[in-house]
């Protein structure tokens, strides 16, 4: 018989582990200790479970890439101990999160597992349980040449994502997260069905990295039927602005305005690297494909092709951070790093 697979639970907040406050009637994070009494079907899996929480278990609005360094941290630090990690996750910006964590964990051989719930895990009706349960399978599942998953994933409602092709999509369904442009990695039915055809297969001889240099000097500017040039003016003179996001329409298509292009071309001209990532949720930006984005492809726009938001802020801030150099950011940005655009 091998070994217990050893799981770490890193509890950051969130649903998930809160509790109503009597006085406010508000959902507010409580103490993780609490969580694990709270499912004494933990006990029942074969695998050896050990948790971290933060200090102060936060509500996710509140995460910010300290607290991604934090948990890249406690990754790093735990890898050689545990075969698995599983990260409970409020799920707002968990789709942020486990991007940016995508990113920093270079060359990762062993499964980091985002999951969280919409309903505390005190609830009568919660999806917290089976969320966490799954989770932890997961993360402990083993193939013949080691760890199954060996990528950052999330999990929820019977589904298991690349987490860098997530997006928050429902604030009241279970189902509260899509994959619109990627197929889930895994199925949990009656089987638990993995989908080996779609897994990261990453080059088993590398050594993790963890990358935590994040720079923050970033904006996303969602275009409309309407926004006005000072506005984009004032967005484009923010100070040390290194790279901005812009969220076209359809393929990657935006107005055709003179003062428009000339701002951008102007940025591009100041070293500002300028993204273009569609606001459909599927799909992928096609420069070119449109006479609305010929001019984008001639100044040089960067591709974001079929990213998500989430993945598209954090590349940027990974990238930035880790000094990627003006002339090769925009071939880099548009090659996928961690299976996160086709
Ligand atoms: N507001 C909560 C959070 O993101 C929602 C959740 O956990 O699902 O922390």
């Amino acid at each position: 018989m091998g070994h217990k697979q050893r799981i770490l639970l890193i509890y950051t907040g969130g649903t998930i582990g809160m509790v109503k406050d009597y006085d406010s009637g508000s959902l507010k994070a409580f103490d993780f200790k609490t969580l694990k009494s709270n499912i004494p079907e933990l006990n029942q899996l074969d695998c050896v479970i050990e948790s971290v929480s933060f200090e102060n278990p936060i509500d996710s609005s509140n995460m910010n890439p300290v607290h991604w360094v934090a948990i890249a941290g406690l990754i790093e630090e735990n890898y050689p101990d545990f075969d698995g990690f599983v990260v409970l996750h409020g799920s707002d910006t968990m789709s942020y999160t486990a991007s940016a964590l995508s990113f920093m964990l270079e060359n990762l051989g062993k499964p980091v597992i985002f999951t969280g719930s919409q309903l505390p895990i005190g609830d009568l009706r919660t999806d917290a349980k089976e969320n966490l349960i799954t989770s932890i399978q997961i993360a402990a599942l083993q193939g013949k040449a080691g760890p199954v998953i060996q990528e950052v994933g999330l999990y929820f409602e019977y589904k298991l994502y690349r987490a860098n092709r997530t997006t928050k999509i429902n604030a009241e369904h279970f189902q509260a997260f899509s994959s619109p442009n990627y197929p889930p990695l895994a199925e949990s039915g009656v089987h638990l069905k993995v989908y080996d055809e779609y897994l990261l297969k990453p080059r088993k001889s590398k050594k993790l990295k963890v990358h935590k240099v994040l720079n923050t000097d970033v904006a996303i500017l969602k275009m409309f039927p309407g926004l006005n040039e000072s506005v984009v003016k004032s967005i484009l003179s923010t100070p040390n602005l290194k790279a901005l996001i812009l969220e076209t329409y359809g393929a990657g298509n935006a107005p055709t305005e003179e003062w428009l292009l000339k701002c951008l071309k102007n940025a591009i001209d100041r070293n500002i690297h300028i993204v273009n990532v569609t606001q459909c949720p599927g799909g992928s930006v096609i420069m070119g494909r449109y006479e609305t984005s010929r001019a984008l492809v001639r100044m040089q726009v960067i591709s974001g092709k079929d990213i998500t938001t989430e993945a598209a802020i954090t590349k940027l801030m990974y990238m930035l951070g880790d000094n990627v150099s003006p002339k090769l950011f925009k071939t880099i940005f548009e090659t996928s790093l961690r299976g996160e655009l086709q």
